[in-house]
């Protein structure tokens, strides 16, 4: 593996920060503060083709590798952790479902409106009583002639609200049997979808979060993604691949904290000189540094598995589990070098500290990433 990242890597990192930089950085708190999601800010990453990172051109996207996307979402995380999540929440798991698993017909109807941000996308695989053992689903969806008539509801999905689709995956067959999921495509103002409540988060606050309720909602068997039976797997791929865009999210936050606090370390002076002078202070960098590297290697590793289609569990799971107990322990740490100032939220690290944690949370817990890695070892 070539770790140097290629020119064309570096051109699509500098649009996506120069984006950060002018569109997002001047609004992050304003919209931390009042949990605004900023509708507008995807339809002009959308524009840049920022929203469809990984969709062939044909289908309207950028049609680029998983290097690229990294570094998109870890360019704009290293700003804003809640916009980072949105875009990969839209780009690896609502759009990323269809583009693997939909027909011809599925992908040339919705990607290109994805691509472009013309359309927000959501996913929903969680619900209030099934996170970590999402298999055990109570949303179900029943075939009626040539549709199926969908009820239950999906909780914690990132655009629940906002979103114009959503990829759900709900159970057609027994409790806890095999192959008892499907995934189907639901558009928002179908009748008997809508959103409910709105969760009020610690971090990642601009990223709405939103329970998505389907009461006799009825979709043409034309929006079921793959065959019946076949959704429980479909997600376990998909979040394969989710879990690059939340190491790379980690990856971001752990950045931007790590940057903040090496700045703040040689300007601020206690004792007559730099407090990056103490050992305590710049071993807490070195560390920091060190763990950071790592992420990266492991993350960039489960992107070239990904880009050339081999298997990727466990490299993806590593990276997801690494890069985000990384982010927590690096945001703790830039904290505690900014003191006083880091607790306050005149100086950005006290929100890198917020949404670091979601990282280790969604997508699959430590716990369960764990759980994964311990199992493909166990194998041989
Ligand atoms: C901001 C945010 C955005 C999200 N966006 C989406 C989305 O867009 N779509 C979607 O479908 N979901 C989404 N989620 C849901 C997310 O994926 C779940 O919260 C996550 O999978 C954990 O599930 P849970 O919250 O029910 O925790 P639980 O599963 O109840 O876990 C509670 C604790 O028990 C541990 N645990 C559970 N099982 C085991 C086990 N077998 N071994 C060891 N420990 C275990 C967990 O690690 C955790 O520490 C989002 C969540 C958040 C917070």
């Amino acid at each position: 593996m070539n770790f140097q990242s290629a020119e064309l890597t570096q051109q699509v990192a500098q649009t996506a920060r120069d984006f950060a930089k002018q569109h997002i950085k001047p609004h992050v708190m304003e919209w931390d503060e009042s949990q605004e999601f900023p509708v507008h800010i995807f339809k002009e990453m959308g524009k840049l083709g920022l929203m469809g990172v990984l969709v062939p051109e044909e289908y309207g996207g950028a049609g680029l590798s998983y290097f690229e996307y990294k570094s998109v979402i870890e360019e704009i995380a290293k700003v804003c952790g809640s916009i980072g999540l949105s875009l990969a929440a839209h780009n690896s798991l609502c759009t990323g479902h269809i583009m693997t698993f939909g027909n011809e017909k599925q992908k040339k109807k919705w990607l290109p409106k994805l691509a472009t941000a013309e359309w927000i996308g959501a996913w929903g695989l969680t619900e209030a009583n099934t996170g970590s053992d999402a298999g055990n689903m109570k949303c179900t969806a029943n075939k009626d002639g040539d549709d199926w008539v969908i009820n239950g509801a999906k909780n914690w999905i990132t655009h629940g609200n906002s979103g114009d689709i959503a990829v759900i995956v709900c159970r057609t067959g027994e409790p806890r049997t095999k192959d008892n999921s499907t995934s189907f495509v639901v558009e928002r103002g179908t009748k008997g979808f809508s959103a409910g409540k709105k969760e009020n988060k610690l971090g990642m606050r601009a990223s709405e979060t939103t329970e998505m309720i389907f009461d006799n909602c009825r979709v043409p068997d034309a929006n079921r993604l793959g065959e019946p039976g076949d959704g429980f797997k479909q997600s376990m791929k998909v979040l394969d691949g989710g879990r690059i865009s939340i190491a790379s999210l980690a990856l971001g936050i752990a950045k931007g904290a790590y940057e903040a606090a090496l700045k703040y370390s040689k300007e601020r002076h206690q004792f007559d000189q730099p407090i990056s002078n103490f050992q305590g202070i710049s071993f807490k960098l070195a560390d920091m540094a060190t763990e950071i590297a790592a992420a990266d290697l492991l993350t960039l590793q489960a992107c070239d598995l990904k880009n050339r289609n081999k298997p990727m569990t466990k490299e993806a799971a590593m990276a997801k589990y690494y890069a985000s107990e990384v982010a927590v322990k690096v945001a703790n740490d830039a904290v505690q070098i900014f003191g006083g100032y880091g607790y306050t939220k005149d100086f950005p690290v006290e929100k890198y500290y917020r949404d670091a944690k979601l990282c280790t949370i969604g997508e699959g817990t430590s716990e369960i990433q764990k759980l994964v890695i311990s199992r493909e070892v166990l194998k041989n």
